[in-house]
């Protein structure tokens, strides 16, 4: 079973170091004591026999001092003068008071004159009557070594007896003497041996034992007396007495043990000899006390020590959880594992930093330009939002969007370095735009750019987006290339044309992608703009009805030879006949269709129409190019020329009865595909024709490269042809340059006879414009055909000449 540990052990590693280190020094001391214990308690045992072996013989040599010194009395008595003369007159009396007087001197409790016989001729005291059995005993040893010394039971009590002879100069008699063993001798026992003796005694063989002296508390000796002595004597024993050990050595102090005897028990407390010593047990407690003292103030030296430090090391990792990458980590001096430590952390501090600031530089920002990116972008306008909103009623913020042209042209052509370049240079134009602090610049991603106007309106936005087309207009040098830039700007304003921060950039974004479709520079947003907004999903659902409900119609603007007049053609231009809003323009529905991927379903309308008003204009002996105008969306289609040839053949018409109109930008939208659908349309025979010349960007010499037959000098170049002499220039080598090529040349917009005059001058092939023909219904073509034919024939030329063939 484990304990379960304290809640403030487990939370603090300092004081889990002061318990441990406290709990160990606790567990070393009680180890090293008991060791010490068991040792000396082992050493006390091993020693102990001796030292018994030791206390006997001081036992002994202390009766024999004491029988010494009795002896030494005794002679003195016996060398008396007055008492051996007293012996030799036989002066009973005198002997009788002699031996009281001087045996009480000298401490003898009994004192007795024997005859040269060891009979008893006087004595003093009472109890020598029991000297019958002793005495001989004793005598002989006298006899035999002059003096002699013994102990024996007089009344029951232990008594040291000399015998000493009496000369005068020969032994006249013997003076013996009995003296008292008392309490002294044990003192004194334990005083030179620190042991405790105990003297037994019995009257008889079978009697009880008493103690009749000790060194021994009382009642141990009565016990000790009580259990009696069965063991050997001159040999250890160890003896339960009163609920301690003794170790106990007996010797037979009278000779006799059938008679009385008296026995003297050398004994020692086991248990205290092996009890530790009070110096020492103080001394290691001493030494404990120290120890716990000297470790509890170690201990709460190292947990601090470590503890401090660890703090401060959780809080700043904390710090670095939180985002705070700034402050640096304390303790980094130290020549320690916690400075180590301290420098690892500063170490992770610092990169952890430096990733996180790379982090947020890429979330954040374009690594090419540098400008904020769309995140960036979102978040400033969404900003921007918010504190307008509480500006309060009447603030406005703008959103200006820009999708480079033909930016994939310049990568595709110049290679990804000049593209990187040329994103660079825009970014650094847009910039240069923007001197309101607060207003931001942006690259959205690929050739995409965005501007916020944080306190704009429409009438800001247009001007900003002014500003940036003119700084557009001058051409950007990059390495030897020069390329002519120009965007698709949109513009949003909030809260006008969007509530929140994402409906704004898509609207932008609307406004820019129609901008670009129509080549129109810059246009604010228009709900008529948006394939997603209400109003075009219903317009999509009206555009399919159109179809199925006729409401479409097909115009045609005829194309006559600048030479001699005749019509060489038409274009076959759309319109739409709303049962409610009337004509509708193409341009107010054919960019929305070109969104929506409807255009495709428009154009096999318009192409399919163009070809019964081929047939209708044969039945009636007219036979003329009709032009289709295709837009990118179609020449994406993989499956185009073969539905238009499917077509073809159904209505039994030549495709070269056809010329299709492709704009520059849809060519450049992904020229590769669209010079694949090019060339299988100019294989089945149709005449292709580049249309609004002029506006885009690709050069004569790219267009030479497709399989095009004429070119279509925009009409903004004709209308200003008159007042405008760059532009009249750029139409004569326009003309020039498509004529090397190979190329037919047609103007649109022709507008009046000036302009037509001038075309002809210029060697253009042929014209088309208000001035000759605006786009009429189908229908009214052959009328018009009829009065165009009677007015040329009215003129100079023959009416022959103006028609074909
Ligand atoms: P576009 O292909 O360049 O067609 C010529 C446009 O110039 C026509 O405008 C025509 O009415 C206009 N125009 C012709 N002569 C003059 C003139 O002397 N002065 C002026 N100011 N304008 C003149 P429209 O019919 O409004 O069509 C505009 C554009 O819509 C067309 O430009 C063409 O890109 C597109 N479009 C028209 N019908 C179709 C169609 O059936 N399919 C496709 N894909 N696009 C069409
Ligand atoms: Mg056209
Ligand atoms: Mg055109």
């Amino acid at each position: 079973m484990t304990l379960p540990t304290p809640h403030w052990l487990r939370r603090s590693i300092g004081a889990r170091i002061v318990a441990f280190s406290l709990g160990l020094l606790f567990l070393i001391q009680i180890a090293s004591f008991s060791a010490i214990r068991a040792s000396l308690g082992q050493h006390a045992r091993n020693a102990l026999p001796e030292r018994l072996m030791v206390g006997e013989r001081v036992l002994l040599s202390l009766l024999d001092q004491n029988a010494q010194k009795l002896s030494e009395g005794a002679r003195l008595l016996a060398a008396d003068y007055g008492f051996r003369s007293a012996v030799q007159s036989n002066d009973a009396e005198t002997i009788s008071s002699v031996l009281a007087n001087h045996g009480a001197r000298i401490g003898a409790s009994e004192a007795a004159l024997l005859g040269t016989d060891f009979t008893l001729r006087a004595a003093s005291g009472s109890d020598l009557r029991e000297l019958g059995v002793l005495g001989p005993r004793l005598a002989a040893r006298a006899a035999s070594g002059g003096s002699a010394s013994e102990i024996a039971l007089l009344g029951g009590a232990p008594h040291q007896l000399v015998l000493v002879p009496m000369k005068a100069p020969v032994v006249v008699g013997w003076v013996l003497m009995g003296f008292p063993l008392d309490a002294r001798l044990a003192g004194e026992m334990r005083k030179l041996s620190a042991l405790d003796v105990t003297l037994l005694t019995r009257p008889g063989p079978d009697a009880p034992w008493t103690a009749a002296l000790t060194s021994l508390p009382r009642p141990q000796a009565d016990e000790l007396a009580l259990a009696g002595w069965r063991g050997t004597a001159g040999t250890m024993q160890s003896v339960q007495v009163a609920q301690e050990e003794y170790g106990m050595q007996a010797r037979w102090l009278t000779p006799t043990p059938d008679g009385g005897a008296a026995l003297a028990l050398v004994s020692l407390s086991i248990d205290e000899a092996v009890r530790l010593p009070r110096d020492l047990q103080i001394g290691v407690a001493a030494i404990t006390m120290f120890g716990f003292v000297v470790f509890l103030f170690g201990a709460l030296f190292t947990g601090r020590h470590l503890s401090v430090p660890l703090r401060a090391l959780s809080s700043a990792a904390n710090r670095l959880g939180a985002g705070d990458y700034g402050a640096p980590i304390r303790g980094l001096e130290r020549p320690d594992e916690l400075g180590q430590l301290a420098r690892a952390f500063d170490q992770m501090r610092i990169s952890v930093g430096e990733k996180q600031e790379q982090i947020l530089k890429l979330a954040y920002w374009d690594s090419l330009t540098g400008l904020p990116n769309r995140v960036q972008f979102r978040d400033a306008v969404r900003d921007a939002i918010a504190k307008a909103e509480a500006r309060g009623a009447g603030a406005t913020i703008a959103v200006i969007m820009l999708d480079l042209d033909r930016f994939k042209h310049v990568n595709d052509v110049l290679g990804y370095r000049v593209g990187d370049l040329l994103l660079c240079r825009v970014a650094e134009r847009l910039s240069q735009q923007m001197v309101r602090d607060g207003d931001v610049v942006a690259r959205l991603g690929g050739d995409e750019f965005a501007v916020l106007l944080h306190e704009g309106d429409a009438a800001l936005a247009a001007s900003v987006a002014d500003r940036i087309r003119a700084a557009f207009d001058a051409p950007l040098t990059l390495e030897e290339h020069t390329v002519d830039m120009g965007a698709g700007i949109g513009m949003a304003c909030w809260p006008q044309h969007a509530a929140e921060v994402d409906a704004l950039l898509s609207r932008a974004e609307v406004a820019m992608y129609a901008a670009k479709r129509r080549s129109a520079g810059a246009l604010m947003y228009d709900a008529s703009f948006d394939a997603g907004s209400a109003q075009t999903l219903s317009l999509l659902t009206e555009l399919r009805q159109a179809v199925e409900r006729d409401e479409l119609l097909l115009y045609l603007q005829p194309k006559l030879a600048l030479d001699n007049g005749r019509v060489s053609g038409a274009e076959a231009l759309v319109r739409w006949l709303h049962p409610t809003r009337g004509l509708v323009p193409p341009m107010e529905f054919i960019p929305f269709a070109e969104q929506t991927g409807f255009i495709r379903t428009l154009t096999m309308w318009v192409f399919e129409q163009a070809a019964r008003h081929w047939l209708a204009l044969q039945a009636e002996g007219i036979v003329l190019t009709l032009s289709v105008n295709l837009s990118t969306r179609d020449l994406l289609d993989p499956d185009l020329p073969q539905k238009f040839d499917a077509l073809l053949v159904r209505h039994r018409v030549p495709a070269e009865a056809f010329c299709l109109e492709i704009t520059e930008s849809a060519i450049m939208d992904d020229p590769t595909r669209a010079l694949t659908t090019l060339n299988r349309l100019s294989g089945l025979g149709f005449k292709l024709s580049i249309d609004d010349f002029g506006t885009g960007y690709s050069s004569l010499a790219y267009l030479k490269r497709l399989p095009v037959d004429e070119l279509k000098i925009d009409k903004s170049f004709v209308l200003s042809m008159e007042k405008d002499l760059d532009d009249a220039k750029i139409v004569r080598s326009t003309i020039d340059l498509a004529h090397n090529l190979g190329l037919t040349v047609v103007a649109e917009g022709v507008e009046n006879a000036k302009a037509w005059d001038m075309l002809r001058e210029l060697n253009c092939d042929e014209a088309q414009g208000y001035h000759m023909g605006k786009p009429m219904p189908a229908s009214d073509f052959v009328s018009w055909f009829g009065a165009w034919m009677a007015t040329r024939a009215s003129k100079t030329r023959p009416v022959t000449s103006v028609l074909m063939h």
